[in-house]
């Protein structure tokens, strides 16, 4: 304070995410450069400075303040009001202040940033080789978060006592791991260690040196090794080793959904796979999320019949020291479990759970508060779309949703999020998994305690949003709690309310379409084909659907295509009585005659909308005639079939008020199956005529209503070939389509509808 100008002083509130993302130190040094006095800390629900000196320096701090924020920070609020001046003579940061609503956003995981990759690999720096490594811009933050406001005592490094080289570091304001509350190196911080399938019960000492190189060594000889990472475990091998890959196949229980690649860097990932700008963009992005690119190269067992690799890109340092220890430069990296359980994340649990599966585990010492696995991000499109949300993004605010009181939106079975509105602001958790499994539903319940904990939200308080199927699991759980008020959701009415709430768009009325694979209707049946007019605010009225077929044996259907081609094929006209669908070019399974048998008898018949089981059907009928191993995979195999074509027309379509009807269309489908056309153009005139069937609807709709938007989603619409097909062909009808981004479009997007619908409602009163 050198000019002879008075002081002024202000108070600052700011809020959003600014704790754990080295927002005090960069206040710090604003107001060193600025040189203005004052005090910063973090209160329970944000950060609060005060900040006096001259007049003039004191507004260009203010005006840069928000400008110049840590990348990772994320300003929702900012509250400046006057305040006298104290006659202070520094800067300083002051301990936190325990609130006793702490009400602040904790931020998200994040990759190694470039200073620490560099000092990782300084052969005279202290922290060489140190896989954990970290400061204010990077490293793990919600993965190692017991309780708030962030601070290291409220961390799983609770346990480690800095020694004086990093409390140094930690307490200066100038240094990049000024209060980086993770900072460790390896005098005084965690380490890894090897523990290998055939020593078991003898435990090496932590050397992270040696376990790394040993892990790295036995990769390249074609070993399977469990590998700690920030949200869990994952199996690791060679995945240009064939052997390595099937063995870990047989061991995981897992026949053929894709396994993820973690790739040394872009260059090796330009070598496997077409990499767009968009893509390389997303692979590079902090949050590191698998991405979805093409495949250029065949990798035996990693993705059978899938033109597609999940590629990721290193992310925690470990991963950096495994490669530069020689691992293998294209490796499976695969959640830590068997078959569909939740990935493990404890020492002891994987310990037990991998132990038949790796030869070797990778322990790192520092504990995971809680299971995070990798996201899957898309980025075909002109936006990338999130898949399965989870590290990197979770547990940050996807949307906006003003309501009186708290509210827990609970999602539903499968592929399960749960979200939390909170003063307006709507927290998504992280991807939870399928709650028919014991691992999951314990997870489901531990996140919402977590969730209501952090934010100090009292569950008597909370409006609980759940779908409105009587018998799910997230349902009856939902119900048991001890809630202010419980609220059922209908599915599809909540998978078209995300992507308006994502948006802010509450008050938008557009025509919505519901497509998935299954969903609890209004009337009792199974839905999954549906259209909706209305807004967010004012509700949705159902306005139309696919014409409804008959299913035999109900979610079994699901697993079995020919099931389901069985059930839509009988809607049909007698005409293919002749056929004998058992035969090429069908060559239908016997189960296709049972289900026929199943379906005349009418006992365990549904009556269903679901567009997810007529994609099945129409995979059978062009060659998927086996049994789904996971889930939409057949789906899946229809839409990479059809985009190995290009040209044809669409097949019919029936349009009347009120109904798509797919029967035209499968009948087209079947006669020209007959008449020997190639399955992968039958594949694309079928997307093109569910494109134009959606469309036409619409185009009536949204006449019929006065609007000029069609929301997308549910499951199906992860399609992308459908998707755009629809997208475009909307456009020359003069209708805008809005899809989700910020959440999944499948039932990972779920709990956000349901939040805001739930919140709608009670608006209405
Ligand atoms: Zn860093
Ligand atoms: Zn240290
Ligand atoms: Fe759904």
């Amino acid at each position: 304070m050198t000019t002879g100008e008075p002081a002024v002083a202000r108070r600052v509130h700011v809020s959003g995410t600014v704790q754990g993302v080295g927002f005090r130190p960069y206040v710090f040094r604003l107001a060193q450069t600025h040189g203005l006095a004052g005090w910063v800390c973090n209160g329970g629900d944000g950060v609060d400075i005060h900040i006096e000196g001259a007049g003039q320096a004191l507004e260009q701090f203010l005006h840069v303040l928000p400008a110049e924020a840590p990348l990772a920070a994320e300003i929702s609020a900012l509250e400046v009001c006057q305040a006298s001046p104290l006659a202070l003579q520094s800067f300083v940061i002051r301990p936190s202040v325990r609130a006793a609503v702490p009400i602040t956003r904790i931020a998200p995981d994040l990759a190694i940033c470039e200073a620490c990759l560099h000092e990782l690999f300084d052969a005279v720096d202290r922290r060489h080789g140190y896989p954990f490594i970290n400061c204010t811009d990077c490293g793990p933050r919600f993965s190692i978060v017991t309780a708030l406001p962030y601070d290291r005592p409220n961390t799983t490094m609770a346990e480690w006592p800095l020694c004086s080289l990093c409390a140094a570091e930690y307490h200066d304001p100038a240094n990049r791991r000024f209060h980086a509350q993770p900072v460790a190196c390896p005098d005084c911080g965690p380490g890894y260690r090897l523990v290998r399938r055939d020593c078991q019960g003898r435990r090496p000492r932590w050397d992270s040196g040696d376990a790394i190189a040993m892990a790295a060594d036995l990769l390249v000889r074609g070993a399977i090794v469990g590998v700690k990472g920030i949200g869990g475990y994952h199996l690791a091998c060679d995945a240009t080793n064939a052997a390595a890959v099937l063995t870990l196949r047989q061991r995981k229980v897992r026949e053929e959904k894709p396994f993820a690649l973690m790739v040394r860097d872009l260059e090796v990932a330009r070598q496997l796979a077409v990499v767009t700008p968009l893509e390389e963009e997303a692979l590079r992005s902090a949050a590191r999320p698998i991405v979805l690119c093409t495949a250029a190269v065949p990798l035996i067992g990693v993705a059978p019949d899938n033109p597609e690799f999940g590629l990721m890109l290193p992310y925690a340092p470990l991963h950096h020291l495994l490669f530069a220890s020689g691992a293998p430069p294209v490796m499976v990296m695969t959640s830590g479990n068997r078959s569909e359980e939740p990935i493990a994340f404890r020492d002891d649990d994987a310990e037990q759970r991998l132990c038949g599966i790796a030869d070797a585990l990778l322990v790192g010492e520092r504990a995971i508060a809680r299971r995070i696995d990798d996201s899957i991000v898309r980025a075909t499109g002109a936006a990338p779309m999130i898949l399965r949300r989870a590290r990197g993004y979770a547990p940050g605010v996807v949307a906006r949703i003003p309501s009186s009181r708290p509210i827990l939106a609970v999602g539903g079975d499968l592929k399960n999020a749960v979200t939390l509105v909170i003063d307006g602001q709507a927290y998504c958790s992280q991807h939870i998994g399928n709650l028919e499994q014991h691992e999951a539903l314990t997870a489901f319940r531990q996140t919402i305690a977590e969730l209501l904990a952090m934010y100090g939200v009292n569950p008597e308080q909370l409006l609980v949003a759940h779908d409105r199927h009587p018998q799910y699991r997230s349902s009856l759980e939902a119900r048991a709690m001890p809630a202010f008020a419980v609220a059922a959701v209908q599915h599809h009415q909540a998978h078209v309310a995300s992507v308006l709430a994502e948006r802010g768009e509450l008050d938008r009325e557009v025509i919505g379409v519901a497509f998935d694979g299954t969903g609890y209707g209004d009337d009792g049946t199974i839905w999954g084909g549906e259209f909706f007019a209305g807004s967010v605010r004012e509700g949705f009225q159902r306005v139309a659907g696919l014409h409804p077929a008959r299913l035999p044996g109900g979610d079994a259907a699901a697993r079995m295509p020919v099931q389901a081609a069985a059930g839509f094929l009988a809607a049909l006209e007698t005409s293919n009585n002749g056929i004998d669908f058992t035969r090429p070019p069908f060559g239908f399974p016997s189960r296709f005659s049972r289900s026929q048998a199943v379906l005349s008898s009418g006992v365990r018949v549904f009556t269903t909308t679901s567009a997810g089981r007529l994609f099945d059907a129409v995979a059978a009928l062009l060659g998927f005639v086996r049994p789904v191993t996971f889930e939409g995979q057949a789906a899946m195999w229809l839409e990479h079939l059809a985009g190995a074509c290009n040209g044809g027309e669409e097949l019919p379509v029936g349009v009347e008020c009120g109904t798509l009807d797919w029967r035209p269309t499968l009948q087209a489908l079947v006669d020209l199956r007959l008449g020997g056309v190639e399955p992968a153009e039958l594949a694309r005139r079928f997307h093109r005529a569910l494109a134009e069937g959606i469309v036409r609807v619409a185009e009536v709709l949204a006449a019929r209503h006065e609007v000029g938007e069609l929301v997308l989603s549910g499951g199906v619409f992860q399609n992308v070939q459908l998707t755009r097909l629809v997208t475009s062909r909307a456009a020359t009808r003069g209708l805008r389509v809005l899809t989700n981004l910020a959440v999944p479009a499948n039932d990972g997007g779920l709990s956000l509808g349901q939040a805001a619908l739930a919140a709608a409602a009670l608006g209405r009163g």
